[in-house]
């Protein structure tokens, strides 16, 4: 198998950009780099005219946009007031998100609680069924990411993301190859098997078009018992998994991919990244 479409992109404003935000597409185009996740992270607050700015310097600039959600989302929260206003921190990344032409809005979806991994699982998946009921007029283009998370706590294994995806329309899964490495404290992915039993089996549980781009971050990754602690560069040797393996993998299954950082020093790993998969490929 030769490698698939592959893209590379920080997550969040390059760091060796000095200037506005707005000027992140023309930089990266410079640099080789051809994606960029927005970080909405701690909410979603830009401008209408911000936004369409953005998205079309990025499509000039032939940079993919997609958008991460606020972390202050809980689909499988006790309170009713909790999940409702997840949900709207949802409906307001999915807007913004169609207003820039990003793809996807990735988010973490929630946590076990009390409930045990099915219930849990059953009350995010419901509450994603209201949020596409609401977002039908503004943002029906736009995928719901749901993503593999870092602790062990959190909704987000490969199974709760399958789950998930099966029963809400328009939902991709995003894999985060670090996360999957914290919450399973090391063991996984241990090579490039693991990621192509990932792939293959995200492939025929959802179907093609789930995975074409897969949406994927990486960087290196910290964990303690609980799972995630921090996320590390590449260079640094006493954390895991190997970017080398995925890239491995993709190229065995010939998956396109759009992989953003979320290493500490962002594009700079995008581009050790690119680096790596363009030896292997
Ligand atoms: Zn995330």
């Amino acid at each position: 198998m030769k490698c698939g479409n592959l893209r590379f992109g920080p997550a969040g404003k390059p760091i060796d950009l000095a200037g506005d935000l707005l000027e992140a597409p023309s930089f990266l185009k410079s640099i080789g780099l051809d994606a960029m996740e927005y970080e909405a992270v701690r909410g979603v607050n830009i401008s209408k005219e911000r936004a369409e700015k953005l998205g079309s310097l990025a499509k000039e600039n032939g940079i993919v946009l997609s958008m991460h959600a606020p972390y202050y989302i809980n689909l499988s929260a006790v309170e009713r007031e909790k999940v409702e206003s997840s949900i709207k921190r949802l409906l307001d990344a999915l807007q913004a998100s169609s207003w820039m032409g990003s793809y996807v809005v990735v988010f973490h979806p929630g946590y076990y609680l009390d409930w045990g991994v099915k219930e849990a699982v059953s009350r995010v998946i419901q509450a994603l069924k209201d949020v596409r009921e609401r977002s039908e007029a503004l943002s029906a283009g736009v995928w719901l990411g749901p993503e593999t998370t870092g602790k062990a706590k959190q909704v987000g294994s490969v199974d709760d993301v399958i789950e998930i995806c099966r029963e809400v329309s328009r939902c991709r899964p995003v894999v985060d190859w670090a996360h999957l490495h914290a919450r399973s404290l090391g063991k996984f992915p241990k090579d490039p098997g693991d990621v192509v039993k990932v792939v293959e089996r995200l492939e025929s549980e959802l179907g093609k078009e789930a995975i074409d781009p897969l949406h994927t971050h990486f960087s290196k990754i910290e964990y303690t018992r609980g799972g995630e602690k921090e996320h590390h560069t590449l260079d640094e040797k006493d954390y895991g998994p190997e970017f080398k393996d995925v890239c491995e993998a993709y190229k065995e299954v010939g998956v396109n991919a759009v992989i953003i950082s979320e290493s500490p020093v962002l594009e700079r790993d995008a581009l050790k990244m690119k680096k790596i998969c363009e030896e292997i490929c």
